[in-house]
């Protein structure tokens, strides 16, 4: 088997590439620098670590922040892979110990902060050991146009010249517009690299812009109906942070805070007991966030808006890395143009610069307010903003942001809110997906969310009758209920995985297991057996595995999604595997993960079915 895919599955637990992957590894693996620009979620690490398992020496990852090395770390460990982290987390002893193992030639990955590179104790370990590659993550803070420059990134260059001979560099980040590609590539020296940029969109997440008269009630209201999913609350100052959580707290939320003024360790604790979901919501300046892997984030809330679209999309992308659907609310009041100007023209860590280019710098900054101040102000598709400023090519509407979707953009009034993966109720979702069904039947193609949901509202809608689909026996099946609650029995089955949207923005269908399901009803309806079928299994079963997996991340002290991912475990409740073999089918199921959990795994699942 191609050495390639063979890592791949025996690693990561993966059998096909996602797009871009497979380019920026190969380009790697034949001595070619890269670059490679993903949305958050895209899968920029492996396009790194599949190339250092396979190069000869080792590979070093320079980045940014040390809770992102520690994840990154216990990942690679958790499938077998030698890894390590430098940083100042350690103490002198554990980097000594750190340095000896690499002349060792123990780890064939490396995390690295930009500040150890020039260390004299760093230079003499790796002067005794091949570098391979040097791949830069968060690449985007070496340039002074990004929204995250920093100083020491620069260092790297330094770094690179100093050894006596030129490994292979690769660059990786989720946002940068054409100026800080052509940055990138200019300040790490980057030669002939083969630069890979995939879509910048990210389907799952929802967009929305709300211009409230009270933020304070308005927040509550949106969390509470977001009850049992963990989010990110951004605020523009640490006292906004305070404030906020403060709040939340008092009206009962597990809320926890993070931001520059905090202690080392307090920052630490907070954001432990957000990412291991011991405190489901975090209040945060920017200074959280930046390569946190935890992929369940379900909402990011700006309380304020941020200072450019790119921080935007970066920090409302820390929502729905698992690939559910995920709520990005920005709630915009004209005040915050006031506090970001003030944030602007005071930065806090570009000392490096010359008066003149920290004036630039600052120019360059009111200029990018300007359009997210646009972006709140716009009757436009939000999506499709997004994908403007990013160069990207788009449908007009994408149906699923506030403006495409007017219906939907209040918060749900109800408190109660919904179990994160609710059991659908059984009429309602059937009579759904047999609309969709009905319609496709009908037209021979799908539609949009927006038009099922018209059709069993019984809405006059001019497509409605242009093409007598209010002839269709589902035509307003659904009129007693709100069209919120439509919406939500939608994103139900979504979860369930009985429907999909398709690429084309909002166009719903039927998955080949919500076709089996309707089969199934209609068998039952024919036989007139009045024997309940049992419905939705896999998310009772989903539950059993979610529990187990708690349960072995608490064992362990590692966060849940080091076990296994959301995305496995889905899949693992779809596929049920009854040994070994089939346990390794699962996507997400490596090697290393399937002796180490194999058995736990498929001992629950035969419980669950017995
Ligand atoms: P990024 O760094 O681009 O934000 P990650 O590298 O953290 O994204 O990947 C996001 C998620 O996607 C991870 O859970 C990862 O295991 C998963 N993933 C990456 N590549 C693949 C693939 N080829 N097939 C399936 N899942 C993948």
């Amino acid at each position: 088997m191609d050495k390639r895919y063979e890592i791949l599955k025996q690693c990561f637990g993966y059998t096909s590439f996602r797009d871009g992957q497979e380019e920026l590894i190969d380009a790697v693996l034949s001595g070619r620098d890269a670059l490679g620009i993903m949305p958050t979620g895209g899968g920029k690490s492996l396009c790194y670590q599949i190339p250092a398992l396979m190069l000869d020496g080792i590979t070093l990852v320079v980045s940014p922040l040390i809770s992102l090395m520690k994840d990154q770390v216990m990942a690679l460990k958790s499938s077998g892979v030698a890894a390590a982290y430098i940083n100042s987390s350690l103490t002198p002893a554990q980097i000594e110990l750190v340095y000896r193992n690499v002349e060792l030639g123990k780890y064939k990955i490396i995390y690295i902060a930009p500040e150890r590179l020039l260390t004299t104790g760093f230079l003499h370990a790796v002067s005794k050991v091949k570098i391979s590659m040097l791949c830069v993550d968060e690449a985007h803070c070496i340039s002074q146009w990004g929204q995250d420059f920093r100083p020491s990134y620069l260092r790297i260059t330094d770094f690179i010249n100093r050894l006596p001979y030129r490994p292979v560099v690769s660059a990786f980040t989720a946002t940068a517009t054409a100026k800080v590609r052509e940055d990138i590539i200019y300040r790490l020296g980057l030669q002939d690299a083969k630069t890979v940029i995939t879509g910048f969109d990210r389907p799952n997440l929802r967009f929305e812009v709300m211009k409230p008269a009270k933020k304070p009630n308005t927040l509550l209201e949106l969390v509470s109906a977001r009850r049992n999913k963990c989010g990110i609350i951004y605020c523009a100052t640490r006292k906004k942070v305070e404030d906020v959580c403060f709040k939340l707290q008092q009206a009962g939320f597990a809320a926890t805070r993070y931001h520059a003024g905090l202690t080392d360790e307090e920052r630490r604790q907070n954001q432990d007991d957000f990412v291991y979901d011991r405190r489901s919501i975090m209040v945060a300046t920017n200074a959280f966030g930046m390569g946190i892997d935890k992929s369940n984030v379900g909402f990011v809330i700006h309380y304020n808006m941020p200072q450019s679209m790119e921080a935007y999309y970066q920090e409302a992308g820390r929502a729905g890395r698992d690939g559910m659907p995920a709520d990005c609310i920005l709630l915009y009041s004209a005040s915050d143009i006031r506090t970001a100007k003030i944030l602007i023209e005071n930065p806090s860590e570009k000392s490096m610069l010359s008066p003149e280019e920290q004036q630039e710098v600052i120019e360059h900054d009111l200029a990018r307010l300007d359009q997210i101040v646009d972006y709140c102000q716009t009757r436009r598709c939000l999506r499709g903003y997004i994908l403007d400023y990013f160069g990207e090519v788009h449908p007009d509407e994408c149906h699923n942001c506030s403006n495409c979707v007017k219906e939907v953009s209040m918060p749900a009034a109800t408190p109660a809110a919904a179990p994160a993966v609710a059991p659908v109720s059984g009429k309602n979702a059937h009579l759904v997906l047999a609309c969709i069904d009905n319609v496709y039947q009908e037209l021979g193609r799908n539609v949009s969310t927006t038009l099922i949901v018209r059709i069993l509202h019984q809405s006059k809608d001019k497509r409605i009758f242009e093409n007598s689909l209010d002839h269709l026996p589902h035509y307003g099946a659904l009129r007693y209920l709100a069209k919120e609650d439509i919406y939500g029995i939608m994103a139900d089955l979504r979860e369930q995985r009985l429907v999909k949207y398709t690429s084309d923005h909002g166009i719903i269908s039927l998955t080949a297991k919500g076709r089996k399901e309707l089969q199934k009803k209609a068998t039952a309806a024919r036989s007139s057996a009045n024997t309940e079928l049992p419905q939705y299994a896999d998310a009772d079963l989903l539950q059993v595995l979610k529990d187990l997996r708690w349960q072995l991340a608490q064992e362990a002290g590692v966060p849940a999604y080091v076990v296994f991912s959301n995305a496995t475990l889905q899949d693992m409740a779809e596929k049920a595997p009854r040994d070994i073999e089939e346990f390794l089918q699962v996507s997400g199921v490596g090697q290393h993960k399937a002796e180490k959990y194999g058995k736990v795994f498929l001992q629950a699942i035969n419980d669950y079915f017995n």
